[in-house]
C-alpha cells in the first residue's frame, strides 16, 4: 500500500516542496496539514500535485483546540499515520512586540514548538498501530538554533537560560514572552524554537523509540534563502539574502533540492536510524550532523518536555 504522510505547513517553502517530491513517487499520499485550506489545495494544484495524491486538512498551530480538531479530523478519514513531519514555521525578525497564540503563548514559540509538540504526542499513538514497516516522527530543526556553527553564532544567539520564562506560560503577562524570561526579541525567540524542535526530537526518541518502533529525527535541509519564512524581513534583506546565501556562504539550497532531502527523512530505507539530526554536504550527500551543546542536552530536553507537557494540557 501507499505510505500516509502528515506535514504541516505544506501549502509553500520546503512542505509544499517535500510534499510534491514525495506525491511524484506514486508511494505517498500526502495530508497537507494547513491553516489555510485555499492556499493549500491551490498550491498543490499549482504544483502539479496529482489530485488523489493529498488531502487538505485545516490544521491552525496557533491554537491548541485546532491540533486537538486537526486529531480527531484525520482519525475520521480512516487513513494510517505512517509519518509525522512537524514543518510549519513563524519567524518575526522585526517584530517590535510579541504577538500571541489562542491559548496566549508568544507566537513563534507557541507555534513551532507548543502547537507542535501537542500535535506529535497526540500522534504518537496513531504512529504506533500504523504497520507501515518505516514509521518516522520528523521535527524540522535549523542551523540557526544551532551555536556550533556559523550561522548560529550570529547575534541574537538562541538561548533557553532555565526556561524560567516558559515555565511562566510565556504570555508577557506579569511574565516574560521569551523562554530564558529575557526583553522580546522576534529573531531570538524563532532561534530558540527551533532548540525546543531539536531537543523534543531527542526526548521523543529516549522515551519512545524502543517502545514504539518509531524513528524520530531533525534535520537541517540547507538555506532555502527564497521561502516566504523571510516575508516579515525588511526588503532591502529579502533582496540580498538569497545571493548573499548563494555566493557567498555557499549554503543555499533550492526549494526542490530541500523537498527532496525533506522526503529522503521521510522514506528513504537508509534514514531509519533515530535520534539522529540531519544535514547534507556540498554534494548532496547526507550524514549524522553533531548539535550545539545546547541543543543536545539531556537535561534540558527533559525540563522543556515536563514544562511543555503542563503548557499544552497533557500534564
Ligand atoms: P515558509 O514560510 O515558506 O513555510 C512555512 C509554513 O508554515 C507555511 O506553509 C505556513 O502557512 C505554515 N504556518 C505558519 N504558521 C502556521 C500556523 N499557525 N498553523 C499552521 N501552519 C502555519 O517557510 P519554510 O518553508 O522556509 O519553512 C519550513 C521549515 O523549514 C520551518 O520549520 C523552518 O524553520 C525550516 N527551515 C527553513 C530554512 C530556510 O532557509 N528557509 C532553513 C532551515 C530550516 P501559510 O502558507 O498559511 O503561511
Amino acid at each position: 500500500r501507499k505510505g500516509t504522510a502528515i506535514i504541516t505547513g505544506a501549502s509553500s517553502g520546503l512542505g509544499l516542496a517535500t510534499a510534491k517530491a514525495l506525491a511524484e513517487t506514486g508511494k505517498w499520499h500526502v495530508i497537507m496539514a494547513c491553516r489555510d485550506f485555499l492556499k493549500a489545495s491551490r498550491a498543490a494544484k499549482a504544483a502539479g500535485m496529482d489530485k488523489d495524491s493529498f488531502t487538505v486538512v485545516h490544521l491552525d498551530l496557533a491554537s491548541l483546540d485546532s491540533v486537538r480538531q486537526f486529531v480527531k479530523n484525520v482519525r475520521q478519514l480512516e487513513m494510517p499515520v505512517d509519518v509525522v513531519v512537524c514543518n510549519a514555521a513563524v519567524y518575526q525578525p522585526t517584530a517590535k512586540e510579541p504577538s500571541y497564540t489562542a491559548d496566549g503563548f508568544e507566537m513563534s514559540v507557541g507555534v513551532n514548538h507548543l502547537g507542535h509538540f501537542l500535535l506529535a504526542r497526540e500522534l504518537l499513538s496513531d504512529l504506533q498501530s500504523s504497520d507501515y514497516p518505516s514509521k518516522r516522527l520528523i521535527i524540522v530543526g535549523s542551523i540557526t538554533g544551532n551555536t556550533n556553527t556559523l550561522a548560529g553564532n550570529v547575534p541574537p544567539k538562541a538561548n533557553l537560560g532555565d526556561l524560567r520564562g516558559l515555565a511562566g506560560g510565556l504570555n508577557g503577562i506579569g511574565g516574560s514572552a521569551m523562554i530564558d524570561g529575557g526583553e522580546f526579541d522576534g529573531a531570538k525567540a524563532y532561534k530558540d524554537s527551533k532548540v525546543c524542535n531539536m531537543l523534543t526530537m531527542q526526548e521523543f526518541h529516549r522515551r519512545y523509540h524502543e517502545e514504539t518502533g518509531v524513528t524520530f529525527a531533525s534535520l537541517y535541509p540547507g538555506c532555502i534563502a527564497t521561502t516566504g519564512l523571510f516575508r516579515e524581513h525588511i526588503p532591502l534583506f529579502r533582496l540580498l539574502f538569497p545571493p548573499f546565501q548563494k555566493y557567498i556562504t555557499k549554503g543555499y539550497v533550492s526549494e526542490e533540492e530541500a523537498g527532496k532531502r525533506l522526503s529522503q527523512v521521510v522514506s528513504d530505507p537508509s534514514l531509519t536510524k533515530s535520534g539522529v539530526y540531519w544535514s547534507w554536504n556540498k554534494n548532496s550527500a547526507s550524514f549524522e550532523n553533531q548539535l550545539s551543546e545546547e541543543a543536545s542536552d539531556a537535561d534540558k530536553a527533559k525540563k522543556l518536555w515536563e514544562i511543555s507537557e503542563k503548557l499544552v494540557g497533557l500534564a
